[in-house]
């Protein structure tokens, strides 16, 4: 008689349920960076096949959350100091030039638009909602973008940040986030007086600033228990202050 694993509930984990688990055990520091997935393991933790597991695995790995090496597994990605300075350099070259192009072309409809998508972010900052805040924060550099009206910056610009989204994410303390939106709101006020020159100092200022932020990567540590790490955690949502 073959045997029969019993795996309760498992036909109702999904895909994103394990992509969801993982992101979330990340963002809540359950789960360090540089940590190994192993796909058994979480075959075991889920309760699912390994075509899931490995599904979920791309899933992340496509968001950059999750880096996949040919013969050694998944691990959560630990970005490099050197690439996240190199990433902020390259922002602060494509964005100055965005900026002055703004300047040029806004309109009231574009100032509109941009404050209240920087109501948006002090909301998400006040519910402690870090995923929200985190996009919402780098979606305020990519509308300038757009408003600024050149398709190929405005993709130089959302590769560039989603690249270091990951790193915002992780690193970014809630003061510090505080300070991105106001910085976000001096760059607008400068824009909005037509005054180029002091806006594009005020964007490179904040983005060394966000950059200076990042400087303290934690240090990795990679033994780690997974099925404690992804289990449902009783206390949620503890925002440092
Ligand atoms: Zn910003």
């Amino acid at each position: 008689m073959p045997r029969r694993r019993r795996k309760p509930s498992s036909a109702a984990i999904s895909t994103e349920v394990i992509v969801h688990r993982i992101t979330e055990a990340v963002l809540e520091q359950r789960l360090p960076l540089g940590a190994k997935l192993a796909e058994e393991k979480l075959c075991k933790i889920f309760g699912v096949s390994r075509t899931k597991v490995r599904q979920a695995l791309n899933r992340l790995a496509q968001n950059r959350l999750v880096t996949l090496l040919p013969r050694r597994g998944a691990f959560i990605t630990r970005p490099s100091p050197r690439e996240a300075q190199q990433v902020f350099d390259a922002r602060r070259v494509v964005e100055r030039e965005i900026v002055e192009r703004f300047a040029e072309k806004a309109t009231s409809e574009h100032f509109e638009k941009l404050e209240a998508h920087l109501a948006a972010e002090r909301r998400a900052i006040e519910a402690g909602n870090v995923p929200l805040r985190n996009r919402l924060l780098g979606m305020f550099h990519v509308r300038i973008a757009e408003f600024a009206d050149n398709e190929v910056l405005t993709q130089i610009l959302t590769g560039l940040v989603s690249r270091s989204s990951l790193v915002t994410l992780l690193f970014q303390s809630n003061r510090s986030v505080i300070c991105s939106t106001d910085e976000h709101a001096a760059v607008l006020d400068a824009l909005r007086k037509r005054d180029a020159k002091k806006a594009v100092r005020l964007m490179d200022e904040h983005l060394i600033h966000v950059e200076r932020d990042l400087a303290r990567l934690p240090t990795i540590g990679v033994q780690v228990d997974l099925e404690a790490a992804l289990s449902l955690p009783r206390t949620r949502a503890k925002v440092a202050a």
